[in-house]
């Protein structure tokens, strides 16, 4: 029987936190084993947003060297780079033919991306979710290992698959969000999400213990109040959410009661916090120097996996061309 396909895929526009681990990198890793797995580095959404063309080769590559690190498995899935493979792109604009946007330009994630960089309105930004759901659907992908910030675009993949389904007959399955634990980590600043595009945010998987302990000593705490209930949003709420993703479930028990108690320390929550943190990334840091080391070793994955995608990937765009008239 054939695997179900799953498909997901990482920008590159700095380095892997918390946030893309838990909320995609840790349901990748979930996925390896049983599906048919394509991981991406997304170079062409990368560049809808103010970027250093001259350090773009070297980010594509650490990411790639994050996804072996953290796990992931050249034996068990395919590794993309996403630009290498043409049908992207020829995808999207198909793609692009059956839908409205005025869908596009009301999707929240644009809204935001408009309001984080007004200098930078283009026509990508809008594209984005059309690109992405060709990202997906160019493999026929099914599942989908991705933050609960990407569910619009999910939605928006789906409308795609069913009305190209409904003009031209039955091509594409509509792709689910493969659900993780962490798949909302919030930004150490106190509000919003964590996201590599906002400083302070984030740490990041390649953080020394130094760096997670100045990080987190910049985290704010004071919610205005104390006793009662531990918040539910803000500073205070997200480092005891940090807890509980570390699992780290006694040490939440004991500073919840000393919350309630009125005597909570927060230097001693955010050193637990330090040392758990470091624990879970150490191993990742460690294996992460044989990748570095091996330069000939990522080539060949990067190779192999490009091989493998643009072969897929030629079948869809066979089946879509005829499919809507154009061979
Ligand atoms: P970023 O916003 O940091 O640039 P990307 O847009 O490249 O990250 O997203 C890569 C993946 O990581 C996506 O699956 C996204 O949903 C997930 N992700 C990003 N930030 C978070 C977060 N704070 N919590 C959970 N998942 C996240």
């Amino acid at each position: 029987m054939n695997k179900k396909r799953v498909y997901s895929g990482i920008r590159a526009t700095g380095r892997l936190h918390l946030g893309n681990y838990f909320g995609a990198v840790k349901g990748m890793l979930a996925l390896q084993d049983n599906y048919d797995c394509i991981f991406s580095v997304v170079d062409l959404h990368t560049i809808t947003v103010p970027y250093d063309s001259s350090k773009l080769q070297s980010s594509i590559r650490e990411i790639i060297i994050d996804y072996l690190a953290a796990g992931l498995d050249p034996k068990k899935c395919h590794l993309e780079i996403q630009s290498k493979v043409l049908g992207h792109v020829e995808l999207a604009y198909l793609l692009s033919t059956i839908y409205p946007v005025s869908r596009l330009e009301d999707l929240p994630t644009y809204k935001d991306k408009k309001a984080q960089y007004p200098k930078y309105i283009n026509m990508g930004l809008l594209y984005y979710p059309v690109l992405m759901a060709s990202d997906v659907l160019l493999y026929k992908g099914e599942l989908v290992p991705v933050g609960i910030d990407q569910e619009p675009h999910l939605e928006v993949m789906r409308e795609i698959a069913r009305k190209f389904n409904s003009m031209f007959g039955h091509t594409f399955p509509e792709p689910q969000r493969f659900k993780t634990d962490g798949d909302y980590v919030p930004s150490l600043s106190g509000g919003g999400k964590m996201s590599k595009s906002i400083v302070g945010s984030y740490i990041n998987l390649t953080d020394d213990i130094e760096t997670i302990r100045t990080r987190l000593a910049l985290a704010p705490t004071d919610s205005g109040k104390i006793g009662g209930e531990v918040p539910k949003e803000g500073g205070v709420a997200n480092l005891f959410s940090l807890l509980r993703l570390f699992k780290l479930d006694s040490q939440y028990k004991k500073f919840e009661q000393d919350y309630m108690n009125k005597n909570i320390h927060y230097a001693e929550l955010k050193e637990v916090l330090t040392q758990g943190i470091y624990k879970e990334l150490k191993p990742f840091q460690e294996r992460r120097k044989i990748f570095e080391e091996d330069s000939n070793l990522v080539d060949s994955i990067i190779e192999e996996g490009r091989l493998k995608c643009i072969k897929i990937a030629q079948e869809t765009m066979v089946e879509v061309r005829k499919k809507m008239g154009l061979s």
